[in-house]
């Protein structure tokens, strides 16, 4: 073995230093890829990264900078992700239950605390039973494959996430997608699939990109004048909307229409990482007997599963976060309202501010960080073209000055770049 490393050294290649692939495959492969990245960077879409090197919370210090930055774009709607007693019970589970379990969960994966973790799961959503996966992705990615056959369709709404439309591509179920929110289109689409031997409905609960809430009473009321399943990503819901933070179907009174519930433990619930189905019984076991991503992919990890149960505890307890939450998104809306922009939704802490223009939306999300508040812009294709907008997200652990602060900066950039009278 030690030649090895001597021979690596000598060849320049030791520890540390990167290998380029020799050969003329790999040489037509990096061609190939540098020319696709130069089109991202000209199409404008390129995606970067800031660095942070503070916790996540309503406050940042940037790396190479920028300490004392006011944050209004993380999922952390509840602030729990840096909340002490959800850090404490991570230290805990790691201490007790180690770093990592090095197996899936039906081999030597399961320890107690996935166990509870999963009833408390299903006690919080009045369901039968939950399952864990690594993350909501890998939840959306299993279920429609393990549930539906080529018997069956599934009806999906043109804006739903990313991981529903891949999940869904996975399954052989007959597919039809139904106009946003469009419930005309969606009783046609119904009409059509009768011939089918069971129809799912699949809608995010809230959308993540204009923080709007899907029509779930109409939904679940067509569902059963065609005799189908409900299916709700809560991703951008669960913990916070409702009465209790359930979500919404508890928002809209249908708790007991919905039958499926796929969720993050990745956002308001500690944010550390994670995803989950929860609903009847038997689709739980025959997720665990069936679900891909389930099956052939590590266990969830202690300190992670620690976050999520505290985070699941402290709603429980009490929704006096999940109230000061809305409390706060009903200043900035209102206030930004007042100022004279366009935020897009209703009660929602996700709050697009509508601005159109795709420059004008990069050149004021920037000019915001130069006044220390990070927000970003999004414009086609991850938004449709002439709808760009910069999407802040507020956070129960935002101050009221920490509102008026971004509201403020918002009126002097949006008059300084036209986007205010
Ligand atoms: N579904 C929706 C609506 C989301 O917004 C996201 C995350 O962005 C996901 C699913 C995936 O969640 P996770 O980060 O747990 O994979």
């Amino acid at each position: 073995m030690w030649r090895g490393a001597a021979v690596r050294l000598l060849r320049g290649g030791g520890a540390g230093s990167p290998r380029a692939a020799s050969g003329a495959a790999a040489a037509q492969l990096r061609r190939r890829l540098e020319s696709e990245l130069e089109d991202i960077r000209g199409a404008g879409t390129w995606k970067s990264e800031r660095v942070i090197a503070s916790r996540q919370g309503p406050h940042l210090r940037l790396a190479g900078g920028g300490a004392g930055i006011l944050n209004f774009c993380a999922n952390n709607y509840l602030g729990l992700s840096s909340h002490p007693e959800v850090i404490r019970a991570a230290v805990e589970a790691l201490e007790k239950f180690g770093a990592g379990l090095s197996s899936v969960r039906f081999i030597c994966g399961t320890q107690s605390i996935h166990k509870d973790l999963e009833e408390k799961i299903a006690r919080f959503h009045q369901r039968e039973d939950a399952i864990l996966y690594a993350s909501c992705f890998d939840a959306n990615a299993g279920i429609f494959e393990a549930l539906l056959t080529p018997e069956d369709a599934v009806l999906s709404d043109e804006l739903n996430h990313a991981s529903i439309i891949d999940g869904i591509r996975l399954c052989k179920a007959n597919k039809y997608r139904y106009k946003h929110m469009d419930m005309q289109d969606l009783e046609a689409k119904l009409q059509d699939a009768q011939k089918h031997r069971l129809r799912l409905v699949a809608t995010d609960g809230a959308f993540s990109m204009d923080g709007d809430i899907a029509p779930l009473r109409e939904i679940c009321q067509l569902a059963q004048k065609y005799d189908a399943l409900v299916f709700i990503d809560e991703c951008h819901a669960t913990g916070f909307l409702g009465p209790n933070g359930r979500g919404t179907d508890e928002l809209l009174g249908v708790m007991d229409k919905v039958t499926i519930i796929n969720s993050t433990l990745g956002k308001a619930l500690g944010g550390a990482a994670g995803g989950y189905t929860t609903g009847p019984k038997p689709l739980i076991d025959l997720l665990r007997q069936r679900s891909r991503p389930y099956l052939f992919s590590n266990s969830l990890p202690p300190a992670v599963v620690g976050c999520a149960s505290k985070a699941l505890d402290l709603l429980m307890e009490s929704n006096a976060i999940a109230q000061s939450m809305a409390a706060k998104t009903q200043r900035f809306r209102s206030k930004m309202t007042a100022a004279g922009f366009t935020i897009s939704g209703k009660d929602h802490p996700i709050c697009p501010v509508m601005l159109g223009d795709a420059r004008l939306a990069a050149v004021m999300a920037e000019d915001m960080l130069n006044r220390g508040i990070y927000v970003i812009g999004f414009s086609y294709p991850v938004v449709p073209k002439g709808k760009a907008r910069i999407r802040v997200q507020i956070s129960a652990v935002h101050s009221d000055e920490d509102i008026d602060r971004c509201v403020e900066a918002f009126t002097e950039v949006g008059r300084k770049h036209g986007a205010l009278p």
